[in-house]
């Protein structure tokens, strides 16, 4: 009785994709992948599965759904043989240790530069010989570590923004000074106003900036060095002497600088409309 029900709903049978029933086609295979009943309960194996490729879009492991009942459909694949199985295992290892081994070889490029940056200014400081004779003599171990931090030490140094601080405290306190007063008189007398604080003391940190100053430092320091200590012998000490000079020129002028742009600021005027611009053009030529 059951048996005979089933049979006849079984022959009323049609494919919710393409419409054919049984009679359209006796020879293809039917599935029904869901909860659905009624006119949706069947579909064609392959009207299905066309359907599947069309939402998986080429990703075979992208669930699917039947859009009635929201039940997810079972798809099974037939077994990997043992060489395919392998295959496909070490595909998807290396898929996902390749962002980490690119990372790696990219920081370890960045602390190889950085080596090499380190051992270039320790013979550009200490000059050419004595510079290879002190790495030669210092343990590998802590060349491998001291090297790298001699950029880093560079950067962090050059980020420290010193100048900033010595004009605060100048804003501060140097019109509380007598012998300031004396010296620039026209400073405090035509300071009227006090800027709001949202304009900003200095521009903000730029990176290549930052990254170009301090890398070029020991460079400069050399040169400068050169051009102002020349009479010290010593390597080390007319580098160490010359970068200090540069730093305190360029400090002091950076100071100056913004100073200067902080009276601007302070002395600024807003002028009345001009009188001709409020009346129009024709008016005036009637007068
Ligand atoms: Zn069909
Ligand atoms: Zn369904």
């Amino acid at each position: 009785m059951a048996q005979s029900k089933i049979h006849e709903e079984d022959d009323r049978r049609s494919c919710w994709v393409c419409f054919a029933t049984d009679e359209d086609d006796r020879e293809a295979s039917w599935v029904r992948p869901c909860r659905c009943k009624g006119t949706t309960k069947w579909v064609h194996q392959s009207c299905l599965q066309r359907w599947i490729d069309e939402k998986q879009k080429g990703n075979s492991t992208t669930k699917v759904v039947c859009p009635q009942c929201n039940a997810e459909y079972l798809i099974i694949f037939p077994r990997l043989g043992p060489v395919v199985y392998i295959m496909d295992i070490a595909d998807k290892i290396i898929y996902k240790t390749c962002p980490f081994v690119a990372g790696g070889i990219f920081i370890g490029s960045v602390y190889w530069t950085a080596v090499t940056y380190g051992a270039v200014t320790v013979m550009q400081v200490l000059g050419h010989k004595e510079g290879l004779n002190v790495m030669e003599r210092a343990d590998p171990l802590f060349l491998l570590i001291g090297l790298p931090t001699i950029p880093v030490m560079l950067i962090l140094g050059k980020m420290v923004r010193w100048e900033d601080y010595v004009l605060r405290l100048w804003r501060k306190h140097s019109a509380k000074l007598p012998l300031l007063h004396y010296l620039f008189p026209d400073e405090f007398s035509r300071y009227t106003r006090v800027p709001a604080d949202t304009v900003p003391l200095s521009d903000p940190i730029c990176a290549t900036r930052v990254l170009c100053g301090a890398l070029i430092l020991p460079t400069i320091a050399t040169i400068v060095g050169k051009l102002m200590f020349g009479s010290v012998q010593s390597n080390f000490q007319r580098t160490l002497l010359g970068g200090i000079a540069f730093i305190a020129i360029k400090g002091v002028l950076k100071i100056y600088y913004r100073q200067q742009q902080y009276f601007r600021q302070a002395n600024r005027v807003i002028l009345d409309f001009p009188e001709e611009s409020i009346n129009p053009p024709q008016t005036s030529e009637s007068h």
